[in-house]
């Protein structure tokens, strides 16, 4: 069975509540990854996808907590310039998480939780 966090719950693909089954190694993985994910998220931030196009569009890609695809666009100055992505907002249609870019420490482009 394939499980996602619905309103901080357990639920099926569907969004249907599951109930916690103690030593079900299946919800015991997920829930750990999704922990894990989570600790990313409000730690040192989600790396994106980015890609530069053509008239220097930069597009970042990353996965919400609920699995959901959440795509940013920004002018960029030059085909470098993905430093245009930090500071936008992004609030996950489906869960209404949300996202604030930053740059990590590393160069990279990151998603993390905004609790502001
Ligand atoms: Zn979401």
């Amino acid at each position: 069975m394939k499980y996602k966090i619905v309103n901080g719950k357990l639920a099926d693909e569907q969004g249907n509540p599951v109930v916690l089954e103690f030593g079900n190694r299946d919800q015991i993985d997920f829930i750990k990854d999704y922990q894990r994910m989570l600790d990313e998220f409000n730690g040192d931030g989600v790396e994106l996808d980015v890609s530069m196009e053509a008239h220097y569009t930069a597009s970042g890609y990353f996965r919400c907590t609920c699995g959901t695809g959440l795509y940013i666009e920004a002018e960029a100055d030059d085909e470098d310039d993905e430093d245009c992505l930090v500071d936008w907002k992004k609030t996950c249609r489906i869960c209404k998480t949300n996202y604030i870019i930053d740059k990590n420490d590393a160069g990279n482009i990151v998603a993390k939780i905004n609790h502001d």
